[in-house]
């Protein structure tokens, strides 16, 4: 008998069976000998080193031997083109899928987890709590099973898989050969959108690139009559600056087509069962956030199975917690696409681009400012969407504002802040941990900005300077962002964690 079983080798089923087996669990990963399309890159952004870290992989994608990600150039809806760049010394990486399965599947090896690759697994059944997973080969029976199958699903598919309806994406992927010798940025992911798609580019080497279209079967003008090769020309011909950068590029071996719709999940987490990574849901690639968002996945899932099978009377905790994070995660994911597919709907004006904001409308429930640039969804530790909305409130500006106006913070406990026990990550496990609430904010809040808000509200009033307040909070060898530290003051301040003394200016 197993304590886990997981289904999937890729970053988030690699992940997770390492990360449990380090804690000394017994493992099993079943997985396909190749994962599905294994001729795709996919652009790993800088920010995914800090995850890598977390999980004990960064190494190992650094001894890969992939292509250093070193930015990304932009045009979208039509807008002049926009650049961005890694730090040249800590890069993200171009990795080709098959690669990177390679070097996650590594790590799970190296971590102890038991792995049977070429065995897909066929059945899963549950019988008095525990699950038999069936290979055709052998049944392995565990108390956990970890669905990290992507979008194959093995058990997310059974009636917990949300498909977004509205909208339908199809991926041209192909291989070319460019000279590459008028890019200034040959290690950039090059990313475009046109009237009804848009197209990206991740570079493989110094002369080949990944080149791919992002369409929807129903709306966008495919060049059918042409075959995949044809539909894929034709499509980056509409992608004029790309293909500019492109040069005279040239088809280096067939086209391939694979699916790349949306979907959620009803569940995240159920009795003895998590969908972790792409099995519990799927974002649009144009955030390159997949991988990260599979890491994250996987890190949360080892320390939900971990806290249950060490602490029985942390399940249920334990799994909800898990389930609402999954959700806000997806959540935050779609809202954050809805500003790009509102101005590509200004620029391009076209029935693709009108479905896709809608759809991550009416996904989210939201209408998302767009100036808010809120918390990296793909840290687990500190997403709070009540909170992270909450910075955008004019309470929250107002008290930013005296604070900066102030020759004296001057600040005491607010009169309506008090602390309620909610699930959250302390250490290696899901535990009860004081959260603080307040009449404006009565969900129980702990982080915000990865600013530890209990720490801030304990500390600030010690302090008339924020200067020495910002020192203060940063003497535990946290690194935390000043402007961040400023967002979240402001937020302690305008929720009324924390009230002013006096109106001192
Ligand atoms: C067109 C496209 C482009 C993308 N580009 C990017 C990008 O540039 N950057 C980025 O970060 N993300 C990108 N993504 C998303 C990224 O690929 C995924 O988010 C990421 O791979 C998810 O990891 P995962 O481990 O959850 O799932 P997967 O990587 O899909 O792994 C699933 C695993 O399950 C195994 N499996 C499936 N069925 C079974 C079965 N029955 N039995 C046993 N094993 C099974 C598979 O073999 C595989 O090992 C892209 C996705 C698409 C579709």
């Amino acid at each position: 008998m197993r304590d886990a079983i997981v289904i999937g080798g890729g970053p988030a089923g690699a992940t997770s069976a390492a990360l449990l087996a380090r804690h000394g669990h017994r493992v099993t990963l079943v997985t396909r000998a190749v994962p599905p399309a294994p001729w795709l890159a996919e652009s790993v952004p800088a920010s995914a080193r800090k995850l890598l870290d977390r999980v004990g992989a960064l190494e190992a994608v650094e001894g890969a031997g992939f292509l250093p990600n070193e930015g990304n150039t932009v045009w979208w809806a039509g807008r002049p083109e926009h650049s961005e760049r890694f730090p040249a010394d800590e890069p993200g990486f171009h990795a080709d899928r098959a690669g990177l399965e390679t070097a996650m599947l590594g790590l799970a090896r190296s971590a102890g987890v038991h792995i049977l690759q070429g065995t897909p697994v066929r059945e899963v059944g549950r019988d008095s709590e525990v699950w038999s997973v069936e290979t055709g080969a052998e049944t392995i029976r565990s108390r956990w099973l970890l669905d990290a199958s992507g979008r194959g699903g093995v058990f997310a598919r059974r009636d917990l898989r949300l498909k977004e309806a509205q909208t339908s994406t199809l991926a041209l992927v192909g291989r070319w050969v460019c000279d590459g010798g008028s890019d200034a940025e040959p290690g950039h992911t090059l990313i475009e959108s046109y009237e009804d798609g848009w197209a990206w580019s991740v570079p493989l080497s110094r002369t080949e690139r990944c080149v791919t279209a992002m369409v929807d079967p129903r709306r966008t003008a495919l060049a059918r009559k042409h075959g995949l090769d044809g539909m894929l020309a034709s499509e980056m011909e509409k992608a004029t600056r790309l293909s500019d950068r492109l040069g005279d590029g040239r088809s280096a071996g067939k086209t391939r087509a694979c699916p790349a719709s949306l979907y959620g999940a009803s569940q995240y987490a159920v009795p003895g069962a998590l969908l972790v990574g792409d099995a519990g849901s799927f974002i649009d690639p144009l955030s390159s956030y997949g991988v990260k968002k599979a890491l994250s996945s996987a890190w949360l899932a080892s320390i939900v199975v971990h806290t249950a099978l060490m602490e029985d009377e942390m399940l249920h905790a334990a799994l909800e917690f898990y389930d609402r994070q999954e959700k806000e995660v997806y959540r935050t994911y779609r809202a954050r696409s809805i500003p790009f597919f509102d101005d590509a709907v200004d620029a391009h004006g076209h029935p693709f681009w009108e479905v896709r904001a809608e759809a991550a409308r009416r996904a989210t429930g939201s209408t998302v400012a767009k100036e808010a640039p809120g918390q990296d969804p793909s840290d687990p530790v500190s997403l709070d969407s009540e909170a992270e909305a909450f910075v955008g409130d004019p309470r929250v500006r107002r008290a930013f504002e005296e604070i900066r106006d102030r020759a004296e913070l001057g600040v005491r406990a607010g009169t309506t802040l008090s602390t309620v026990d909610r699930p959250a990550v302390v250490g290696d496990r899901i535990a009860l941990d004081p959260h603080l609430t307040s009449d404006a904010l009565p969900g129980g809040t702990r982080f915000v900005r990865n600013i530890d808000l209990r720490r801030l509200v304990r500390l600030a009033p010690g302090f008339d300077q924020v200067p020495d307040l910002y020192e203060a909070y940063n003497r535990d060898g946290s690194t935390a962002d000043l402007g961040e530290f400023l967002a979240a003051l402001g937020l302690a301040v305008g929720a009324g964690f924390l009230e002013f003394e006096r109106s001192s200016v």
